[in-house]
């Protein structure tokens, strides 16, 4: 199907919005084409007087037909008026619409697609769909539309009204017809990539200029403000040169198809004033013609540009239908996960990235309902990837993860979710107060609950120091709080929810010794009656956890107590050798 047909079927449910607006482009267009009309009306009466075209309708005398044309002409640019005024309220308003649907369907969309499909993705490429293709489309829904359907009028009106008066003279004034559309066209197609360069500046430009301004610190501390003023002025001054190129083709565009419209424009009064002079044809449709020429030859200036503007849409309109079109890869089950503390059991599992080889092989690991299972190991054994496979944000090759007995892939992911309270190493807060990140998982908190739930994060003292105590901004990314804030403002956020599971990924591996100890307080108490999946670098995290998993390349190498794997001297025991200090790394 084609982009237009995709797009129509799209906007199905406005068909009776397009068609309106459609038919007041039309009608507008029809009333802006009369006043030449008018003008012939005028001529033709002060020449042919009684005998005039008013007078053979019956209006007989000549001031009295005056009189009828000032009406008409007051009416039928009153009507202009208002068809313009209509076709533009509705092709604008549609494309308002249009964009707002799409942007909106295809948000909702993509967050419903797997992290394997963000993986293949670029956030800025994600963005160009969601911002400048939707814009796109409004830009040609704005203008370009209403564009295409008044020239298709001006030239089946003034074709019929040219053939009507003189074919001859027809002939003569769409001469230019071909030069003006393949110029138009050749123009588009030499201007078209000059633009492109000034966009890919533009990009450039701001781009250094986003990526300056968030590392403002490290320019600073480096002193290289002088250095990056010249950077951006190197660019800003390409983007200047690439705007010089396109500047100078785009001004000579008019001037030059002005002087080919002069040919049909000469033509028609040339011709036009012998036939009138020989009585062919009356002066009244004489000064039409002269009138209308331009009319039809002006509007085809248009089409090149037009059309680009159409080409362009329909690109971008495949580019966000396509992305509405993906399929939705995180199948959801049908099975409600339970409210309250379940075993987890990875079984028997292999798991690669999509188009990498398997990081996970074999792995059974168990962790009882109400119990704290760690699991550590060197980076990049798996550890991380066993939570992402627990969240369902990527699902195993073989065997399976289960939940109280029930494949993850059989429940709900909504509930599954929902079950889990996550704490990971990159804690992202949203741009806004304390209180409203902490109630993020749960919305509908009441104040003691969000208290309840800081003070078990032991965040709740530094909460009330700051300036405003929870209705504190934090700033993009939570920017104005320390790393040791940010995490316990995690832990309080998972905790808020009162969730049956609790998930930390290397919760403490970047903060310091007192927010660890703070952690590790919190977590002996909010582990209790918890199933909790406890991944760590850091060993002193875990020790007190009742079974600890070693992880190594994938592999599940040692597993139990503390005690017992000390007592082993293996891998963990190595490991926590090196990290008190009594074996030398
Ligand atoms: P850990 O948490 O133990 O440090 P991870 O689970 O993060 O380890 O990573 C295990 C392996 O998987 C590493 O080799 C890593 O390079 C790879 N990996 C992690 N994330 C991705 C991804 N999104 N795509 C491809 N490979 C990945």
């Amino acid at each position: 199907m084609t982009p237009l047909g995709r797009l129509l079927r799209y906007a199905q449910p406005h068909r009776s919005r397009i068609a309106l607006a459609a038919t007041y482009s039309v009608l507008n267009k029809l009333f802006d084409l009369a006043p030449p009309l008018l003008i012939g009306l005028a001529v033709d009466t002060v020449v042919e007087q009684e005998t005039s075209f008013l007078g053979s309708v019956g209006v007989t005398d000549p001031s009295a037909q005056l009189t009828v044309i000032a009406i008409l002409t007051v009416i039928v640019w009153g009507l202009e008026s208002l068809f313009e005024y209509l076709f533009q309220v509705g092709w604008r308003n549609l494309a308002q619409t249009l964009q707002h649907e799409l942007r909106l369907d295809a948000y909702r969309h993509i967050q419903r697609l797997g992290m394997g499909w963000y993986a293949e993705r670029s956030t800025g490429g994600l963005l160009a769909i969601l911002n400048d293709d939707v814009n796109q489309l409004e830009r040609f829904l704005d203008g370009g539309a209403n564009d295409l359907i008044q020239v298709a009028t001006t030239c089946l009106t003034v074709g019929a009204v040219f053939f009507w008066v003189s074919p001859t003279v027809a002939m003569l004034a769409v001469l230019p017809v071909p030069v003006i559309l393949i110029g138009s066209f050749r123009f588009q197609s030499l201007i078209a990539p000059r633009y492109a360069a000034v966009r890919q500046r533009a990009a450039e430009v701001s781009g250094q200029l986003a990526n300056n301004l968030s590392g403002i610190e490290t320019i600073k501390a480096f002193v290289a403000e002088e250095r990056e003023v010249g950077r951006i002025e190197g660019l800003s001054d390409d983007y200047r040169t690439a705007n010089r190129l396109a500047i100078r083709l785009s001004s000579a565009f008019s001037p030059l198809i002005r002087m080919v419209i002069v040919v049909g424009f000469t033509a028609t009064l040339l011709v036009g004033g012998w036939l009138a002079l020989a009585g062919t044809i009356a002066v009244g449709s004489y000064s039409v013609l002269v009138f209308l020429t331009q009319r039809l030859l002006w509007p085809l200036t248009k089409i090149g540009q037009t059309f680009d503007l159409y080409q362009r849409a329909m690109a971008s309109t495949s580019r966000i239908l396509d992305l509405l079109d993906t399929p939705i890869t995180e199948a959801d089950g049908a099975v409600v996960a339970p409210r309250q503390a379940a075993t987890i059991r990875f079984e028997a599992l292999q798991f690669a990235y999509p188009g990498r080889d398997p990081i996970l092989h074999d792995v059974d690991i168990e962790v009882p309902a109400g119990k704290t299972v760690a699991v550590v190991g060197p980076t990049g054994a798996g550890k991380s990837s066993l939570v992402r496979l627990l969240l369902r944000l990527y699902d195993p090759q073989q065997g399976r993860v289960t939940l109280g007995g029930t494949d993850l892939r059989d429940l709900q992911l909504g509930s599954l979710r929902g079950a889990m309270g996550l704490v990971s190493q990159h804690v992202f807060l949203f741009d806004g107060t304390v209180l409203d990140n902490l109630r993020y998982g749960a919305p509908s908190a009441t104040r003691e609950e969000v208290e309840a739930a800081a003070r078990a994060a032991e965040a709740h003292d530094f909460i009330e120091a700051l300036p405003q105590g929870y209705d504190t901004p934090i700033g993009e990314r939570g920017q104005k709080l320390s790393g040791g804030q940010r995490q316990r403002l995690a832990l309080a956020r998972a905790l808020l929810p009162d969730p049956p599971i609790l998930v930390l990924d290397e919760a403490t591996s970047a903060v310091d010794n007192e927010t660890e100890a703070a952690i590790q307080r919190s977590l002996a108490k909010a582990t209790v009656g918890r199933t909790s999946l406890v991944i760590a670098h850091r060993l002193s995290t875990v020790r007190n956890a009742d079974h600890i998993v070693v992880l190594n390349a994938g592999r599940v190498v040692e597993q139990g107590p503390h005690d017992d794997l000390l007592a082993l001297g293996g891998t963990y025991a190595r490991l926590w050798a090196v990290q008190t200090g009594s074996l030398a790394a």
